[in-house]
């Protein structure tokens, strides 16, 4: 997080009584730092690849290329998306809901791997690579039957919409044998999402492990790839106490030695990468008290990042103050208070942290929403009363 950066860009601004700043920021600097350390740390048989629908702009993928392995996408659009910026990159293509365009399109685009998801998109996906005379390159997506941890979103180890039952792959392995347009070349595994605990992310490395070897044996099969998803966690509530990296490199790279396994490890991930490089930054329009709580309205709101309104959870910011004021009457503020920091939109539920407590919080100072990189502009329902866009910006340094 480099907030100077935001700060000068703040100054830069000419002040504008009626357009109070509403921003997302993003530093692509930082992001390209971040993706070359995470990369370098990890063991080799280790690939980095980016998932876009963590945030899918044109300038976060640009910065991102070269410093990655590749993108893992899920949609056509997507796959758009990563072809606009370069035709060669290195792309996967996961989706419990690949249509039959979608399948071809991968086809079409030369994606890598296909992570298939059900028998039904096994028998379409080969299907339509042989009426084309190819040969589509994937991984099956499991569904473990047990995840080892608890973790805020969970697609696996329990029922749902996502992969393939881990009771059922055996028969998967036995029937991609009769199909001429598959090739197995692995297995992707992303049961969990923000898993904010180094070691029972390696106790989850391992149990894929231990999956993908009884198989390989059992089977008389040779993975090249396992990939193990995303799911790394960002400490919303923490920022200081953010995931261990360097201790869970430090782990896998021990358990890589022990198991010399001889498949390559991916790691696909969205929220780890990308949270870090992105700010949301509001201006405070007004301060009220009502029935003895505090709200700040914000020019903003979850309309522009809903992830903490989907999370539930207080998001963490910081608190720019600024000493000027325009209007010829008192300026509304509350000091050492707790204050519910609220959107612009005509709903109770735009909140974006409540009851958090301020040293001093008062119209006209800007909000600064840490870790807004990553599923936060993306995922929001941005037309929703119909205010105007935030500006998006994107800092660089070269
Ligand atoms: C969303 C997603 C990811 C990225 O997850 P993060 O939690 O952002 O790391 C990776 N793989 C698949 C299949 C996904 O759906």
């Amino acid at each position: 997080m480099n907030l100077q950066r935001l700060r000068n860009y703040l100054e830069g601004r000419t002040e504008s009584r009626t357009q109070p700043v509403c921003a997302y920021l993003y530093d692509l600097a930082h992001l390209r730092e971040r993706a070359d350390r995470l990369r370098q740390s990890l063991p080799s048989r280790c690939k980095l690849f980016y998932a876009i629908k963590a945030n899918s702009d044109e300038p976060i993928l640009k910065a991102l290329l070269n410093h990655i392995d590749g993108f893992e996408v899920a949609s056509l659009g997507e796959i758009r998306h990563v072809r606009a910026i370069d035709d060669s990159a290195t792309i996967v293509f996961g989706g419990p809901g690949k249509s039959d365009a979608e399948l071809e399109g991968a086809l079409d685009e030369r994606i890598m791997l296909i992570h298939v998801e059900s028998e039904h998109q096994l028998r379409r996906l080969d299907w339509i690579a042989r009426c084309r005379n190819q040969v589509a390159d994937i991984l099956l997506r499991v569904n473990p039957a047990s995840v080892p941890q608890q973790a805020t979103l969970r697609m696996g180890g329990q029922a749902t919409q996502f992969g393939i039952e881990e009771t059922q792959i055996p028969a998967m392995f036995e029937f991609i044998r009769t199909l001429p347009g598959i090739r197995l070349k692995g297995l992707h595994i992303h049961a969990i999402s923000n898993n904010l605990d180094a070691q029972t992310h390696l106790a989850l490395m391992e149990h894929y492990f231990n999956l993908a070897e009884a198989w390989q044996r059992g089977y008389g099969l040779e993975f090249d790839w396992l990939n193990v998803g995303g799911g790394i966690g960002v400490n919303y509530a923490n920022p200081n106490a953010a995931f261990d990296w360097d201790s869970f490199c430090k782990g896998l790279s021990m358990l890589i030695a022990r198991r010399r396994p001889g498949f390559q490890i991916v790691f696909e991930c969205g929220r780890f990468l990308a949270a870090d490089c992105g700010y949301y930054v509001a201006e405070v329009t007004d301060v009220k008290t009502t029935y003895g709580k505090h709200f700040a309205i914000l020019r903003g709101g979850s309309h522009h990042f809903r992830l903490p309104v989907s999370w539930q959870h207080n998001h963490p910011f910081v608190v720019l103050a600024r000493d000027s004021w325009c209007y010829p009457f008192s300026r509304p503020g509350v000091h050492d208070a707790q204050v519910t920091l609220c959107g612009e939109l005509c709903t109770p539920k735009d909140i974006l942290a409540r009851d958090v407590t301020v040293e001093r919080l008062r119209a006209g100072d800007r909000v600064v929403f840490l870790l807004a990189g990553a599923y936060g502009w993306h995922i929001s329902h941005h037309d929703f009363l119909s205010h105007p866009h935030p500006e998006r910006v994107f800092l660089d340094n070269c």
